[in-house]
């Protein structure tokens, strides 16, 4: 369904719209900024079609246009089709409004500019300061008189984009985190990604401090660059620990984790960053850059090398890439939306179990004083990562070795092993 999601400083009334436009009285509306705490969905029916309309009027905490509610917006924006930009069409604009105008501008969204609160058409003269923002044309709408509503709809429909087929299944972005030890290269991969000609991050002190997730298209698939500016900040300005804990907050929300690997310097740290990704159940592309200064004769005694040094990590993907020639840049996202699907995987439960019967029909359970291990019953509730949760007979005769052995098996079998999924044993009679 198509997500349009209203946004403005507060107290321009986008709640008031919101409900409104959604034909109830769903949310307190007061004059005081910050009535409204959470993020508000609803769907919203009309004559053409429905649609998800999102309010971001909760997420604000004082009545300024804050980093911290820009991050928050910056979630209902990931998803979002259209962006509602809501204006008070009866006060003059504020630094608050063009400060909005200039995020949403970054954003690159639709937006449609909404003036609010024109109860009355001779108001509508007074909506030409509100070009300035740079939108077009305000639309005027009374949330009160219930003004210029049809209108608005009409708009909406109109600047939505055309998608071929309605119930085709929405491809929702794959959210990256891009990690690895300071001057790995990992900003010069990210303007490599994103093209030198674009920024995205002012160099002016004081502006990079915060979180900016970028959204990209490659090859037709939408990604989520996280934390751009975190990867930006030169390690001389930077603390290392902030950095860090930086790091460890991106591959939290990561749906993928690229850990760039410089390959003249592997060690500790690129084991510590595939491990903290793992046990959160994300997978890992290993990202090897600056292959350019790798001489052709010998390519072939480095990757060995690498090979040796990330032994642990053999079973990841990894990708040779350089952020001067960029070779293989875009395998690297074709990588990540391989593991993504596949840490989405879910094996049907008939299958599972019949495979489950299978080899156990035929290896040696472990068991204690003669009562051997059974698996009673094996089901896969969760996917991201995929969890198989095994029903025995009596979890503390699953010996670590079985679980090793488990785990390699359900690798290979089912061809997992390059994701990090996950096993639970359950005690149940039989
Ligand atoms: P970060 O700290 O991980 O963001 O690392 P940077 O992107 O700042 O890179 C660290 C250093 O490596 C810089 O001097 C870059 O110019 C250099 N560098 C990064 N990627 C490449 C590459 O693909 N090829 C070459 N030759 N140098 C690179």
């Amino acid at each position: 369904m198509y997500r349009v999601v209203i946004v403005g400083r507060p107290n321009v009334g986008k709640s008031s719209l919101f409900n409104r436009l959604v034909g109830r009285k769903s949310a307190v509306v007061a004059d005081t900024p910050g009535v409204t705490r959470d993020l508000k969905e609803e769907v919203v029916e009309t004559d053409t079609g429905r649609f998800l309309l999102v309010d971001t009027g909760g997420l604000w905490s004082g009545d300024r246009w804050e980093k911290k509610i820009q991050e928050k917006v910056d979630r209902a924006l990931e998803e979002a089709d259209l962006v509602l930009f809501a204006v008070d069409g009866r006060a003059d604009l504020t630094p608050a409004d063009h400060e909005v105008a200039e995020y949403l501008r970054r954003k690159g969204k639709p937006v449609l500019l909404v003036a609010t609160k024109v109860d009355h058409p001779t108001h509508e003269h007074y909506l030409g300061p509100l070009y300035a923002l740079g939108f077009g044309d305000p639309i005027p709408t009374s949330s009160e008189h219930a003004r210029g509503l049809e209108d608005l709809i009409e708009a909406i429909w109109q600047r939505l984009p055309v998608r071929q087929e309605e119930s085709e299944p929405e491809v929702a972005a794959i959210r990256l985190a891009i990690v690895g030890r300071p001057n790995a290269g990992k900003s010069s991969l990210l303007n490599a990604i994103l093209g030198e000609e674009r920024v995205i991050v002012s160099e002016e002190p004081g502006t990079t401090r915060d979180t900016i997730d970028v959204p990209v298209d490659i090859g037709g698939q939408r990604f989520i660059l996280l934390d751009t500016a975190g990867i930006r900040k030169r390690p001389e300005t930077f603390v290392e620990e902030l950095a860090i804990r930086r790091s460890l907050r991106a591959i939290g929300e990561a749906d993928v984790v690229l850990l760039v690997v410089d390959p003249f310097q592997v060690g500790d740290r690129e084991l510590k960053l595939a491990n903290e990704a793992l046990e959160k159940g994300k997978p890992v592309v290993l990202v090897i850059t600056k292959w350019d200064l790798v001489p052709k004769e010998e390519a072939q005694r480095m990757r060995r090398l690498l090979k040796e040094k990330l032994a642990h990590l053999d079973h990841l993907p990894r990708v040779y890439t350089s952020a001067l020639t960029r070779q293989n840049l875009e395998r690297i996202f074709q990588e990540a939306v391989r593991l993504h699907e596949l840490n989405h995987t879910r094996i049907p439960t008939s299958e599972l179990n019949r495979w489950v019967g299978v080899w156990t029909s035929r290896v040696q359970m472990p068991n204690f004083k003669g009562k051997p291990l059974k698996i009673l019953y094996a089901t896969q509730p969760e996917v991201a990562p995929p969890t198989f949760v095994f029903f025995v007979n009596h979890p503390e005769f699953v010996t670590r070795a079985f679980e090793n052995y488990l785990k390699n098996r359900i690798g290979e079998d089912l061809g997992l092993k390059e994701v990090p999924f996950r096993l639970v044993f359950r005690g149940r009679r039989e």
